[in-house]
């Protein structure tokens, strides 16, 4: 059986971490005039993802989707290809028309993931970015196509690959986003 294509950034093991990543400049997929996005800043919470939302690479099965603060991201070139996805989508993915790649997805509305916009590390120029750390819905690759009875292969894969696969959010984010919930609806003191 083939080895199951998580991700390219992760199939042929992590590029080391760079403590020192202060940021970089993303770029779109174009060949010419691509998106240039600037994030200042490490990112955070970076980890592989199976959702049907995500921009992944062809063949991939995961995208590789990390966060940074929203006020650390900005669009520094070519910011008239760009393209909301979804408008109703919670992540405000803005896709790169010519090419497909998301750039950056803020989140506006009131969620505890407020002022986070998501991002593709893998879009960096610079290496050294904060390597993925766990894998979050895990089963909804089978929504893109692939047969349920390989995920017991694809957990094993990712397991393998140090991303402990979870079908939504890994529990730190799960119980962040709870604590929110709480706390807005003063079952916890804020
Ligand atoms: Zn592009
Ligand atoms: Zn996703």
């Amino acid at each position: 059986m083939p080895s199951i294509a998580i991700h390219p950034a992760v199939d042929s093991g992590f590029k080391a971490t760079d403590a020192s990543f202060a940021g970089g400049t993303l770029v779109c997929a174009c060949a010419s005039n691509p998106v240039k996005v600037r994030v200042k800043g490490d990112i955070a919470h970076n980890h592989a993802c199976g959702c049907t939302k995500c921009w992944k690479p062809e063949g991939a099965a995961f995208s590789i989707v990390a966060v940074a603060s929203s006020d650390n991201v900005e669009v520094v070139e070519h910011g008239e290809k760009l393209a909301v996805v979804d408008p109703a989508a919670l992540i405000q993915r803005h896709a790169c028309k010519e090419c497909g790649v998301h750039m950056y997805g803020p989140v506006e509305r009131d969620h505890p993931f407020n002022g986070l916009s998501f991002v593709h590390p893998e879009r960096f120029e610079e290496s050294g970015w904060a390597k993925p750390g766990f894998a979050a819905f895990v089963s909804s690759i089978i929504e893109s196509g692939v047969d349920p009875s390989s995920m017991d292969g694809v957990r094993g894969r990712l397991q393998e690959l140090g991303l402990a696969p979870y079908d939504c959010l890994n529990p730190p984010l799960m119980d962040y986003i709870a604590t929110w919930t709480a706390k807005k609806n003063g079952v916890l003191a804020a």
